[in-house]
């Protein structure tokens, strides 16, 4: 048997980019792609976008990794603006989405530790959730496809069905730490929560003494036209893991605490060799000049609906293939009738469109925030050309 060099884990497809430019990426082969992927809802800002890339050419030049043995200027300013900007009091910076829904989980853990509560561990979590790849993240959903074959997972999660606050209050008990979820289900399908849902999992949290932890990896930074995908919902965490976006394609990530929260993260409880290096850290500066800039979530949120209404126009015409769209602000997800990865590696093929796969046969849109009107329109040109072209594989 013949193992490639590269760990054969993902089913890769033929599309071998080498170049970005803006919303296009452009392979191996010449062929150049409309990029509605976005890295999976990281290029916030496109390819090659000047202020990123120039902080991070400035930054390795001068100093790219120290331990955090030492002081951070770095990371006390841009954790001093995330503070700023959302309800956190305290922030911790990861290399990755997983390890930032690690913190979390340990941070909610060492608060009821630290409350003399220690017996208060288990997580409530949500079906077809998505955190990570590590073994605490996977041991964090139901999914069978990403815990098979990896057990013993770790003990301290239960599972309701998502958007289902009865069936959550249910699970409730002694054993309890808090609840886990993303506000809006990325891998599981582009499915926002009820508003009914994640405010009444707070009010429940106020109830019980439970801790209110977030899974803001794919719809944070400014994604669904919000900084923070709970500001919609008027729903404020008591914890929340952040990434994706937050580097614009440099990998980093956090977890973000309230003082409170965050209570039971002493010295020596927690580590990371990398996270929050200079280098990290100017990425992650950079990228929230532009988000925070006066009037640019604000863009998000139009062009958000712009594309979205746009996409609202043409399902009636592919009404063979498609059910309907869903999702908050650039986060997107068009339901299809059939397998939607299959007409995902179509539009991509033949169209030179690059969108994502999704649970629930969805297809993801998630551009980088900063398209414009044309790209609306060519993104809309495609998908229908697409749509008009493609036959669903036949189920023999
Ligand atoms: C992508 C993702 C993660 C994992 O992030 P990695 O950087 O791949 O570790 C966790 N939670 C959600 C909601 C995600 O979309």
């Amino acid at each position: 048997m013949t193992m490639p060099a590269l760990m054969p884990v993902y089913p890769r497809c033929d599309v071998r980019p080498v170049r970005g430019e803006g919303c296009y990426l452009i392979s191996e082969d010449g062929r150049r792609f409309l990029d509605f992927a976005s890295g999976i809802a990281v290029n916030l800002l496109g390819h090659g976008h000047p202020h990123l890339t120039q902080a991070i050419q400035q930054q390795a030049a001068t100093l790219m990794h120290v331990s955090n043995l030492y002081g951070s200027p770095q990371g006390e300013a841009l954790a001093a603006r995330l503070v700023e900007a959302t309800f956190a009091d305290t922030v911790f910076f990861t290399n990755s989405g997983a390890e930032a829904v690690e913190c979390a989980i340990k941070t909610a853990r060492r608060y009821h530790f630290a409350n003399g509560q220690p017996e208060r561990t288990t997580l409530i979590a949500f079906k077809n959730a998505f955190h990570g790849r590590t073994l605490g993240t996977i041991s964090a959903t139901d999914q069978d496809k990403m815990r098979g074959g990896f057990e013993p997972l770790l003990p301290g999660f239960r599972y309701a069905p998502f958007d289902d606050l009865a069936a959550a209050e249910a699970l409730i008990d002694e054993t309890t730490a808090g609840f886990l979820v993303e506000p809006i289900q990325g891998e599981g399908g582009i499915r926002p929560a009820s508003d009914a849902f994640l405010q009444g999992l707070r009010r429940l949290c106020d109830e019980h003494g439970l801790l209110l932890v977030l899974d803001e990896v794919q719809c944070g930074v400014g994604r669904t036209g919000a900084l923070y995908a709970h500001e919609l919902y008027g729903v404020t965490p008591d914890i929340m893991a952040t990434a994706k976006g937050i580097g614009g394609g440099f990998p980093m990530g956090a977890c973000l605490a309230t003082a409170e929260a965050a209570k039971g993260m002493t010295f020596g409880t927690h580590g990371s060799t990398y996270g929050g290096n200079p280098l990290a850290m100017a990425a992650g500066s950079a990228v929230l000049d532009v988000v925070l800039a006066p009037g640019f979530l604000e863009t998000v949120k139009a062009s958000g609906e712009r594309l979205r209404g746009a996409i609202e126009q043409l399902l009636p015409n592919h009404d063979h293939l498609f059910e309907s769209v869903r999702g908050k602000g650039l986060m997107l997800g068009i339901k299809c009738k059939s397998d939607s990865r299959a007409f995902v590696a179509h539009a991509r093929d033949h169209h030179g469109l690059l969108l994502v796969g999704a649970g629930e046969n969805v297809v993801r849109v998630l551009p980088p925030l900063v398209i414009e009107q044309s790209h609306i329109d060519e993104f809309v040109e495609k998908l229908s050309e697409a749509a008009r072209t493609y036959a669903p594989p036949s189920d023999d």
